[in-house]
């Protein structure tokens, strides 16, 4: 990216000319679209007239089962690379049971803790950036310091996170979307994800929250590999390191599919303990009916194919457009998966590009809301969510964002 110098009169002209169009559109947030709801619109119908019944007999209509249909837990175990004896199906959603281990970990005692969280000093997250600020929320509101640490384009960097987590008891995790991160896209490598399995931490019961959103949403033929972390760390002797989170919501329907928990016996063990108390079970109608939809492993693949279709030239449009717009002030990822573009735009303007889109009728996330308490201290990350708009609002949204930061950049001279 190069600082290119933009006229400042040919910048106002084009914006104002924006705002006259007074558009409304909104790429914030990451949500599928209409289209893609559609295409699991056979839940409607399932699991079907007469159909009570889990392979094992459960009926389940009835109270129980805390770890989950064993017919749903198998389709997801290849996908999150969990063995499906240690795969819970629980509710709706995962960023619930990433709020729940937080608060359990608070409340009761992890295996391997020496206390409970609450009765620590201090605690401590890293929060590789930029990242999902669902996660840097949760954890921010329960005092928990988040540490930024650098992501690089094979995950977060492994020098500074080995050195902070070997160095600080008060460090008990980290966050970390492996698969087509949100925002940044990026697959952690082979050698990031065995350098988070077998490093040394003082804390002994750091726990690595992995957030695997994103395991099966392809956009492309390609699909780079992650390594499976649950069973590096168990060869390593850091079994109870790792807790696996996945769900359906941008699989099936969002907020109405099947969050997972996956964890080593021990772990499960805890979970189960604690969670008895605040549930008899979970939904498994609503797990029998995905359990039915989406079949097995393949299904689950073939159902992503078709929403690959809808989106992927959605995040084509995105790159083409900032190809021929920004390509002298701006840098952005080129995601081969996943539901967001980053896009890094010269330090100190991503608020003011921000402000003037939103003056413009163009909603985009805040700028900062990347980074912990939505302080990027570059002002330079913007995150686009091409997903929900049809393909012809995500184009004019992106060109209008485009007319912003050459406007901001111009202001800034
Ligand atoms: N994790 C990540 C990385 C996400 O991007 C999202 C949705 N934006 C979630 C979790 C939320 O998942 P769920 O619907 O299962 O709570």
């Amino acid at each position: 990216m190069t600082t290119a110098s933009v006229d400042v009169d040919t910048a106002r002209r084009d914006y104002a000319a924006l705002v006259d169009r007074g558009l409304s559109l909104d790429i914030t947030r990451g949500k599928p679209s209409p289209q893609q709801l559609d295409l699991a619109d056979g839940l409607l119908t399932l699991p079907g007239d007469g159909a009570t019944k889990a392979e094992d007999g459960t009926d389940v209509r009835n109270y129980g089962g805390l770890k989950g249909l064993p017919e749903l837990r198998r389709i997801f175990a290849g996908p999150l690379q969990v063995p499906a004896e240690q795969l819970l199906a629980a509710g709706n959603s995962s960023l619930e049971l990433m709020h729940d281990a937080v608060v359990q970990a608070l409340l009761s005692k992890l295996p391997g803790a020496e206390r409970r969280w609450a009765d620590e000093p201090t605690l401590k997250f890293l929060a590789p950036v930029p990242g999902y600020d669902r996660h840097f929320a949760l954890t921010e509101r329960f005092g928990i310091e988040l540490v930024p640490v650098p992501m690089t384009d094979q995950g977060p960097d492994m020098d500074a996170v080995e050195t902070l987590v070997a160095e600080d008891a008060a460090v008990k995790g980290i966050w970390c979307v492996p698969k087509y991160s949100n925002p940044t896209g990026v697959t952690f490598s082979d050698d990031v994800v065995k350098r988070l399995a077998t490093m040394t931490t003082a804390a002994p019961d750091f726990r690595i929250f992995w957030d695997n959103a994103y395991a099966v949403h392809h956009l492309t033929d390609d699909e780079p590999a992650l390594a499976d972390i649950l069973a590096l760390a168990t060869e390593a002797g850091n079994a109870d390191r790792v807790f696996v989170f996945g769900s359906t919501s941008k699989i099936t329907y969002a907020g109405a599919g099947v969050g997972f928990f996956g964890a080593s016996e021990a772990n499960l063990a805890w979970w189960i303990g604690n969670i008895g108390k605040r549930t008899i079970g979970p939904d498994k109608v609503n797990q029998l009916r995905h359990a039915h939809f989406l079949k097995d492993e393949d299904g689950v693949r073939a159902h992503m194919r078709k929403h690959a279709e809808i989106i992927g030239p959605k995040f084509e449009a995105v790159d083409r457009i900032l190809t021929e717009e920004l390509s002298d002030l701006a840098s952005w990822t080129k995601p081969t998966g996943g539901y967001f573009v980053s896009l890094t735009v010269p330090e100190g303007t991503a608020k003011e590009v921000v402000r003037l889109a939103k003056e413009a009728g163009v909603a985009l996330t805040p700028a900062g809301a990347t980074h912990p308490y939505g302080d990027d201290p570059a002002d330079a990350v913007i995150r686009i969510a091409p997903t929900f708009p049809k393909l012809a609002e995500v184009e004019e949204a992106v060109r209008a964002l485009a007319v912003c930061v050459r406007l901001a950049v111009a202001q800034r001279g």
